[in-house]
């Protein structure tokens, strides 16, 4: 955020990359992965720019990508939606973050995220003159690896309920939901979503769900909060192509709400992009057209490298939590002896030739204490990459 001097700082996320291009290290910070996507995808983005559609394509999207996310969003979830009215085109999840928040939170309304969070989320909130509040996520090590419980045990992340429920009230304007989660891999439970529901309701708030995780799931199908009873009217999905086709560069997110909820967020992204990236809009609408296999696949193929750099840090000595989802696994360096995950993600590309992440830059300043010893670590790489970041880690023990 705004440092004194009114200078921006970087994110941890250019901050890392930068580390691990100076120093050489294998780069397990920032989430994208080292390999591309579908051919289809990437031929019908050459093929675009070969036809012309090089020019600003409609301000809520290509007809084509705008149908594709609606049958995408029929054939695996049985919503229904108006492709005309209820989905928009954004620069990435990002932009429909940025847009949706700006759209409806105004000067003191509250925003209600859970924590450890995506760290533009804090960034838009101020942005928008918004009030942050936070519901923790537990680390229970009963379960998830490290202890002896392996796999298909759940994260071990959970918010405890009656903190959601304190936390939310008629000052309460967005519920921003982010399942599966970034950075802990957690998927929340049925139980959680439906009390988000039932509060928002309860408070007159929207509902934001950040699902760009959504097809890298290792045990059960995703289930998007707008499928809930009572949840449809007042949430805005939004999610990207991003890391569905390995296509973190292209910048292609949407998002899907009722028609009015729609109108309101195109008001501004019309002017922070007006409209973006044409000749991979309909690359990403053959995207989400491929086989139901091409998703599934993709998810058993990211669960067997989560499951490689896995072994690696536990054989090194960290202990984990397993996640269920997503690019990223968290690490506890405590029994290692590192008290300070930062720290010792600055000294990591010296002392193993790795870059990770601190978990503390998703967490807010003041509670940066219970999150300290946290690293995060992302397999989004191919299988010999973190063969070799394992094997450079266990010179840590
Ligand atoms: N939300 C979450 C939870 C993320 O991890 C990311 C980063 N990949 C984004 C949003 C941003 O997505 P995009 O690159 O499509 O803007
Ligand atoms: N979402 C990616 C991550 O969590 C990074 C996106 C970014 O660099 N802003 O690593």
């Amino acid at each position: 955020l705004l440092a004194a001097d009114g200078s921006i700082a970087p994110t941890i996320f250019a901050e890392m990359s930068a580390l691990a291009s100076s120093t050489g290290a294998i780069n397990l910070g920032q989430g994208f992965p080292d390999e591309d996507g579908p051919a289809e995808v990437l031929e019908a983005a050459r093929q675009a720019i070969a036809d012309g559609v090089n020019q600003y394509p409609p301000g809520l999207g290509m007809p084509v990508l705008r149908e594709a996310i609606a049958a995408h969003q029929l054939r695996w979830y049985g919503i229904e939606l108006d492709a005309a009215s209820e989905v928009l085109v954004t620069a990435g999840a990002t932009e429909a973050l940025a847009a949706t928040l700006l759209a409806f939170v105004d000067t003191g309304d509250e925003v209600v995220t859970f924590e450890p969070y995506y760290d533009a989320y804090a960034a838009i909130i101020a942005r928008a003159g918004g009030v942050h509040r936070t519901v923790p996520l537990h680390w229970s090590r009963d379960s998830g690896a490290g202890n002896g419980n392996g796999s298909g045990s759940g994260s071990g992340w959970r918010p405890d309920h009656d903190e959601v429920r304190a936390a939310v009230t008629d000052r309460t304007r967005v519920i921003l939901v982010n399942s599966p989660h970034n950075p802990t891999g957690a998927v929340l439970d049925a139980e959680t979503l439906a009390l988000v529901v039932e509060l928002a309701e309860r408070h007159d708030a929207l509902i934001v769900t950040d699902e760009v995780y959504e097809h890298l799931v290792f045990g059960a199908p995703h289930t998007p909060i707008a499928t809930l009873p009572g949840a449809r009217a007042r949430t805005i999905s939004i999610s990207s192509g991003g890391k569905t086709f390995s296509t973190t560069g292209w910048k292609i997110g949407w998002l899907t709400a009722p028609a009015p909820l729609v109108t309101a967020v195109l008001a501004v992204k019309q002017y922070l992009t007006y409209v973006n990236g044409a000749p991979f809009q309909p690359a990403i609408a053959t995207g989400l057209g491929l086989p139901d296999a091409f998703f599934t696949d993709a998810a058993t193929a990211l669960a067997a490298k989560r499951d490689v750099l896995a072994a690696g840090l536990e054989a090194a000595g960290f202990a984990l939590s397993l996640p269920e989802a997503g690019y990223f696994v968290i690490a506890d360096a405590a029994p290692l002896g590192f008290a300070d995950g930062a720290e010792l993600c600055r000294a990591l590309p010296g002392l193993a030739g790795v870059v990770g992440v601190p978990v503390t830059a998703f967490v807010h300043p003041d509670r940066q204490g219970d999150y300290a010893s946290l690293v995060r670590f992302a397999f989004c790489k191919r299988r010999e990459v973190l063969e070799e970041a394992s094997a450079r880690l266990a010179r840590l023990s």
